[in-house]
């Protein structure tokens, strides 16, 4: 898609700070860091939320899932909060699926 964020990140047009990527995903640091470890994985291809994504593409959904994973493994976290907000409504500010990888701090729940 023209006017999205992610899109221009995966494709090299807006910068980022890469830590990993696969086939079909891309690892990125957050900008806004809520936590010592806050990195974004996206799909390659655009899909505005998760269930979009799971619909359209399940490997590349689990080629997200896994990518967390390694990306928090490489950060020696054990212990890491995956999150997907999906609406405006519980935070979502940018249409293209995304996980994020929380770790580094400790954590209550339920999230605020
Ligand atoms: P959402 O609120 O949609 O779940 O998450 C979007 C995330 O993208 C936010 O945590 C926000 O800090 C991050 N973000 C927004 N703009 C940029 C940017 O230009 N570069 C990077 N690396 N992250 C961004």
């Amino acid at each position: 898609m023209d006017d999205c964020l992610f899109c221009k990140i995966v494709a090299g047009e807006v910068p980022a700070e890469v830590v990993h990527s696969t086939e079909r995903t891309v690892a990125f640091r957050d900008i806004n860091a809520q936590a010592p470890t806050h990195v974004l994985v996206v799909p390659r291809d655009h899909y505005p939320d998760a269930a979009a994504l799971a619909a359209g593409d399940p490997a590349a959904t689990a080629e997200v899932l896994l990518t967390a994973a390694a990306v928090a493994t490489a950060e020696g976290h054990d212990d890491y909060r995956l999150v997907f907000n999906t609406g405006a409504g519980v935070g979502q500010s940018v249409f293209h699926a995304h996980v994020h990888v929380l770790a580094g701090r400790s954590m209550t729940w339920p999230p605020g």
